[in-house]
Order: structure tokens, then sequence, then C-alpha cells
């Protein structure tokens, strides 16, 4: 992302002020369970349940177009090795990652980070149960159609015909959901679509088409694409719905309101006073002793800062900037003409 003068003025003034920003400079004391070169995991000081930890880019990204995609893949790709650490040191069954961009949304500072909720059966936490009743009209899942799947060949700069693998690849765990939703988007390792009812309009999930169910055993490579196609959909979904804001929800493993414990990232476009608010969280006094428990996750947290592969990170191209439509109007040209279209301008 382009980044004039003045807005670089405007963001080097936040910086100032930024809670998350003192706190990696060591101005106010964090509760640090994880850190390496570009990231910094903290347990929330005021806690919506055990284990709240928050994990930030050390570098203060107002949004999530601010963050370089080399940044992107790195950060997403530690999910799986804290998500275990969370888990196996908190002795939980779940873990939800929750995501905010724009006021609406939940986004209390602007400085790019996600809030991870261990989670058990039993723990009372309900802020990610989806109440499933808003249809969301063809016109607008056509703009989906065509969007993303624009959006994601621009990033990986390949061939729609290398990532669009179609019905007969789709695993059998899957074959339900592909046969009761409209596909978005799939590629040979994600498959994103739109249910038949959802939590708003442009309600999309996000699956994996890896058979282990977990975060926790996704590849930090996989890890990353999952919420690479989860950050383009909530993109496209933001722009072509006008959204006021949009939210990722990941859920993994058995709680509550997960109780299969399905691996799915909720991609949920959001405007100002929508049924969704049940999300947020109030601040509490923790009931734990804080430094206790960040020690016990750290003892579990060091081995993700010595371990990680640098073969692992996929090849990232350098996409051309495409403008999409923005607007809920569809465009009359078909998904295969916006591809090709893409590929010419990328060719040029
Ligand atoms: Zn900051």
């Amino acid at each position: 992302m382009k980044i004039s003068p003045e807005h670089q003025a405007q963001i080097d003034a936040q910086k100032k002020e930024c809670i998350y920003c003192k706190i990696n400079r060591g101005e106010i004391p964090g509760k640090k369970v994880f850190e390496d070169d570009k990231s910094l995991a903290i347990l929330d000081i005021y806690p919506a349940k055990k284990g709240h930890t928050v994990f930030l880019f050390k570098e203060h990204y107002p949004l999530p177009a601010f963050i370089p995609a080399d940044e992107f893949t790195h950060f997403f790709g530690l999910i799986p090795g804290l998500s275990k650490a969370l888990k196996s040191s908190l002795v939980t069954t779940g873990i939800n990652m929750f995501l905010a961009a724009g006021g609406p949304a939940g986004q209390q500072f602007p400085h790019m980070g996600i809030h991870l909720f261990p989670r058990e059966n039993g723990d009372g936490f309900f802020n990610f149960m989806f109440k499933l009743n808003t249809t969301t009209e063809e016109g607008i899942s056509k703009m989906l159609q065509t969007n993303l799947p624009i959006m994601m060949q621009n990033h990986f700069g390949r061939n729609p015909a290398e990532w669009h693998t179609g019905k007969g690849d789709v695993p059998g765990f899957l074959s339900e959901i592909y046969e009761n939703s409209t596909v978005i988007y799939e590629d040979e390792k994600a498959l994103c679509v739109l249910p038949k009812k959802g939590a708003t309009v442009g309600h999309m999930m996000i699956y994996s088409k890896q058979e282990e169910k977990y975060i926790e055993n996704l590849s930090p490579a996989d890890s990353a694409h999952l919420n690479f196609v989860a950050s383009f959909a909530a993109t496209a979904a933001f722009e072509g719905l006008q959204a006021h804001g949009t939210n990722v929800v990941m859920v993994s493993g058995e709680s509550d309101d997960n109780p299969e414990g399905k691996l799915i990232l909720h991609i949920l476009p959001r405007m100002q006073d929508d049924a969704l608010k049940h999300m947020f969280w109030q601040p509490a006094q923790p009931k734990d002793d804080l430094d206790a428990m960040a020690k016990k996750i750290k003892d579990k947290t060091w081995k993700l800062s010595h371990k990680e592969k640098k073969s692992d990170v996929p090849k990232y191209v350098k996409p051309p900037v495409i403008k999409l439509g923005g607007t809920k109007k569809v465009k009359s040209s078909s998904p295969e003409d916006e591809i090709q279209a893409a590929i010419a301008k990328m060719q040029k």
C-alpha cells in the first residue's frame, strides 16, 4: 500500500500515543508470552477469559491493508504454533482467533493484531456463536465470486486453472458444505463459501482442505494461506458491500459453541448497529495470576522462535493494482472475462 507523506506523518503521530507501540518500546509493561523480531504476544490484562492473548505486529499497521505480504505470511504462519502453545499450557480443547478492522467491527486501537481465546466446553463464552438467519442476495454472491478469485490470482500471480480445482477435488469431509453453499473461491488448500443463511449479509466461511481439523495441525504456510484467503475475502466484502468494518473469526477445536470442533474462518462484513454486537467482551479483572500464566505459556512458545523454517514460506509475487467494483453494482462481464482481463493486465 502506497502511503502519502501526510498519511505517514499521521501514522508517526499515532505511534507516539499508541498503547501497543508503547508496550513494544518497553514504555509500559506487558505480560509477554512470545516475541520475535516482527511480532509480540502478550496476555490481555483485562481478559475476556482465561488465557486471552493479544498477538501483535511490532510495526504499527493501522489496518490489514498496510501489512506487507511477507510480514503477513510470517505472522499468520505463527498461529498454529501459538495455538498449540496456548492450548497445551492451559489444557484447553479449542481456540478462537478474532480480528477486527474498523470501529464498528470492534477495532480498539489503530495497530493491527489479533485476539486469541483458548476455549473449552463449559467455559460460558458464547461471543462467537452466530445466529444464521440472513440470506445474501444473488447479486452480492456474484460480485464476491467475481472479485475474490481476481484478488487471489493477483496475489499468487498464477493461472486460475492451477487453483480452481473444482468439485472433484473436494475431500469427503467438505462435501456436505460444498453441496449446501455457494462456492465463492477455492484452490487446492482452501474452500471459501457463502452459506445459504449467514449471520450477516456477505458472511463467508473458509475451510481448510487438509484433513487435520485443528489449526495447530496446519503448517505455517497453510495457516498463512488460509488467512490470506480470509483477508482478501474480507476486503472483497468490505469494498463490494460498502461495509463499515470487517471481522475475521476463527473457531477451531471443541467448545460449547463449536461442538464438532471444526476449523472455520468466518468472514463477517459489519454495519453500524448490526446484530453482531454480542461478539464484543467487557474488560474484566483477571481471576488468575497473569505472571505465573505468562511463564507457563512462555515455556511452550520458546520453541517457536527457534525453529521457523525459511523454506516453508511461499514465494510472493507483487500484484499489480487492479481496481475492483467497490459498489454493490455487479459488473456485466462474467467471472471468466474478469480473470482474463486480470491476467492480461499482469502480463503487460
Ligand atoms: Zn502502534
